[in-house]
């Protein structure tokens, strides 16, 4: 006898086979028949009528009794448990009666995005017999019939002997499960859908990378589980595994030459994202956040308000002072409606620390719900300033000054830029992070400094004791937990590799930069500002291969005046002394946001008003600009440089502006400007590719999404050949061609821009020191040859490879 029922699709969305799901526990239909939903909505709905049965403590799954007499499982994206209930809110509560629907819970699927690996959601009816027929394929819209579930009496009883199996195990392996065990497991459980868990996390037997993750130490409590005939052979064997007692050495990978550190195989790995390059291990230091003046007393308004207006000024003239990134700060300050707020608040009796608190601490949570990530980025620094005036009417410290011993890994939930730009590099050795963006203001910051930082651990960093032993491989964006001694050698190893080349590279500072026999390669430093200008001529920096002035123009609530810009490029000039300076024009837009640019809500950003688009579709900001750049002295000093060109036209019409007496550059941060490149050099002075905007326009990947971060690598053969095609378009005209995107500061990247015909990188302050190395390593003649195989390569795990086999 059978019986069945319908379901309605909970969500908008794409239809996915269940065996598509990249979870074995919802693949291998462990816990239930059904489909799944790649959502493209953030609402789930009832799928049929019926009774809410339980709803998870972390928010992101339900079950369902629906009124034929199923009982359903809805789950929210792939491990969104880890999340623990972040940005999933239930609008139902257990015990609910819901109609086909009715909504259940609503989630923020752009944070699901980014923290969780894969937020399609699976949909299961649960029980024994029962078997589905999905109703949908692609498409499918909440409401729409999803899928058709019969359920059969007899069946279901042969089924009942098919249960879950499970094994217990405590393991003995001395190292927990590193690499090699996790494959040995891997290969143990090869043909059935088994799953090991510790505590409430568990990890597919045959992904050697998620059971990593479970960080599985000698002496935890594993239950392995699995399902289907003939599961208990393998469950027994995994088990063994988990128990053996031996010691299983890590195999010890020298050091490549370079300090090029060797990927971690073993111990625990956190993925984050790469902030700002370089290596680091060392203890850990936590950072909590700032302590709250909580019992400040409120003064007659009056006295208050002078408080407010004494901090306003000490704040505003300490950032005005540091220039860069902080004159977006300062601007803050100039911004009527803020400082207005924070008056009512005291008008209304507060003290004026907390009408700060309350005023920025409102604005600063506006920008974060703003579903566009950059702009959330900028809350941090409405943050930062929240704290620096709070600081300095309470003198209560930031937390960042705190005594850190030197050597010390930061680790922290988020840091804001006048804490990075706080920080001693003698001090802090790394800076790792669960939240942060790669293109915040504190990321660059750190590249200046030179102090290796890697973000967006999420929750995995929550469990890290202050003290604990780390690695950090900030140019792959992991965290190494109790990394073994093996490793511990290879950090070391590889740490004094690249100090030694940087001592030799500054000794070398006063000559010009050269490869080994004798090519002369320019080495310019990318600047934010006055302080980054000064630390680059320091560190030896030949010139200035990029000025980003939009750190002028963004995070305030008007444009910089004429003569702002002036007085800062002009000082920049000045600090550069004879060295050449290239400026680049304003550069917003995309993942830039002005609050003042009429930039209307754009449905992809990356690919519509930015860089030089916006600037000629709004000339009176352009021209301003260019007349504060005409205006350094002695004229024709800046040169000028145009972003995000896709057509001669744009050019043209930038040149035209300029009028005669300046040289004008073009930045190849387009696949099509690469590809015109010839006509380009026609008209242009030099070309400077821009590898970050190249590589996520050549991938078509966002440069600023966490969860494609790993793969959106500037060694991809497509991108190498990108910049092949530019330097061969320069050389009809006989122009230089730059690289001033990171790529340029990759020490793997450094011989193949080389042999590829680039002559000048410009490259972070806090890189110049390890791209002069580099550059010194390697023979032209080998370059090339080495940039003729990796055009040849088919990825860019096997450029890489090829490279540090080379060896540079
Ligand atoms: C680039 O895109 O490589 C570049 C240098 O510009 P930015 O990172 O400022 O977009
Ligand atoms: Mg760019």
């Amino acid at each position: 006898m059978s019986e069945g029922g319908f379901l309605l699709a909970p969500l908008d969305g794409w239809a996915v086979a269940l065996e598509r799901v990249p979870d074995p526990v919802f693949a291998g239909k462990m816990l239930g028949q059904g489909i799944a939903i790649d959502p493209t909505g953030a609402m789930l709905v009832a799928p049929c009528a019926g009774e809410v049965l339980t709803i998870h403590a972390g928010r992101h799954a339900l079950t369902l009794r629906s009124d034929d007499g199923v009982e359903l499982l809805i789950h929210i994206g792939i491990d969104t448990v880890e999340l623990g209930g972040d940005g999933f809110a239930p609008l139902v509560a257990e015990g609910a009666r819901v109609a086909a629907g009715d909504p259940l819970i609503r989630f923020d699927l752009d944070r699901l995005v980014q923290r969780a690996p894969a937020v399609v959601t699976p949909i299961l009816v649960t029980g024994k017999g029962i078997s589905v027929e999905p109703l949908a394929s692609g498409r499918v819209a909440a409401g729409e019939p999803l899928l058709r579930w019969t359920r059969d009496a007899a069946q279901a009883e042969a089924e009942a002997g098919g249960d879950v199996v499970t094994r217990r195990a405590t393991v003995a392996l001395p190292h927990g499960v590193h690499a090699r065990p996790a494959a040995r497991i891997g290969a143990a459980a090869k043909g059935f859908a088994i799953v090991l868990a510790r505590g409430d996390k568990q990890a597919p037997a045959d992904s050697a990378v998620r059971l990593l993750g479970l960080a599985i130490a000698a002496g935890d409590e594993i239950v392995i589980s699995g399902y289907g005939a003939g599961v208990e052979r393998a469950l027994d064997a995994i088990a063994a595994i988990l128990g053996e007692h031996e010691i299983d050495e890590l195999a010890s990978e020298p050091p490549a030459p370079g300090g090029t550190l060797p990927a971690a195989t073993g111990g625990t790995i956190l993925n984050g994202v790469r902030a700002a390059r370089g290596i680091a291990f060392g203890l850990v230091h936590r950072l909590q956040a700032a302590q709250r003046v909580g019992d400040d007393q409120a003064g007659d308004p009056l006295t208050e308000q002078h408080r407010f207006d004494a901090a306003l000024d000490a704040v505003r003239a300490r950032l005005r002072a540091n220039g860069g990134v902080f004159e977006a700060q300062a601007a803050l300050l100039e911004d009527d409606e803020l400082v207005a707020a924070v008056r009512a608040g005291i008008d209304a009796g507060h003290s004026a620390p907390a009408a700060v608190r309350a005023a920025l601490g409102a604005a600063a949570a506006s920008l974060e719900a703003n579903g566009n990530r950059r702009i959330a980025e900028r809350a941090a620094d409405v943050r930062d300033v929240e704290r620096q005036l709070v600081s300095d009417m309470t003198g209560a410290s930031a937390p960042a000054a705190a005594e850190v011993a030197p050597g010390s890994i930061l680790l922290a939930d988020e840091l804001l830029p006048s804490d990075v730009a706080a920080l001693d590099p003698a001090r802090v050795a790394g800076i790792v992070l669960a939240r942060g963006g790669p293109t915040s203001h504190a990321a660059i910051i750190a590249a200046g400094k030179a102090i290796p930082m890697a973000v967006a651990f999420g929750d995995s960093l929550a469990t890290i004791a202050d003290g604990t032993l780390v690695g950090l491989d900030a140019d792959r964006g992991t965290l190494e937990v109790d990394p073994p001694g093996e490793r511990v050698t290879a950090y070391r190893e590889a740490l004094a590799a690249r100090a030694e080349s940087r001592a030799s590279a500054r000794a070398a500072a006063a000559s010009p930069c050269r490869t080994a026999d004798g090519q002369r390669i320019e080495l310019f430093a990318n600047l934010g500002g006055l302080a980054d200008a000064e630390l680059a001529v320091a560190e030896g920096a030949e010139g200035c291969g990029l000025l980003r002035t939009e750190f002028l123009f963004l995070d305030r609530a008007s444009p910089p005046t004429r003569e702002e810009q002036r007085t800062q490029y002009q000082a920049i000039a000045d600090t550069l002394g004879e060295r050449p300076f290239v400026i680049r024009l304003l550069d917003i837009g995309g993942d830039k946001p002005a609050p003042y640019a009429p930039i209307p809500a754009e449905e992809n950003p990356a690919l519509g008003q930015r860089g030089i688009r916006f600037a000629l579709a709004n000339p009176a900001l352009l021209d301003d600009q260019l007349a504060a750049i005409r205006a350094v002295v002695p004229t024709g000093r800046a040169r000028i440089m145009v972003p995000m060109v896709s057509s001669v036209d744009e050019l043209d019409a930038v040149i035209e502006r300029v009028g005669p007496g300046f040289e004008v550059g073009v930045m190849i941060e387009t696949p099509a400007a690469a590809m015109i490149a010839p006509a380009l050099s026609r008209r242009a002075a030099f070309l400077s590719i821009g590898t970050n905007d190249l590589t996520q326009y050549a991938l078509a990947m966002d440069r600023g999404n966490a969860a494609i971060a790993a793969s959106l690598d500037s060694l991809h053969p497509a991108v190498l050949a990108l910049i092949a095609a530019t330097c061969r378009g320069a050389s009809t005209s006989g122009i230089p061609v730059a690289v001033c995107g990171d790529l340029a500061a990759d020490p793997l990247g450094v011989p193949l821009l080389i042999g590829l015909g680039v002559t000048e990188l410009s490259v972070p302050a806090g890189r110049l020191g390890d791209t002069r190395a580099a550059v010194a390593r390697l023979s032209l003649a080998d370059a090339r040859a080495l940039a003729g195989q990796a055009l040849d390569c088919e990825s860019a795990a096997a450029v890489r490879r090829l490279v540090e086999e080379r060896g540079w």
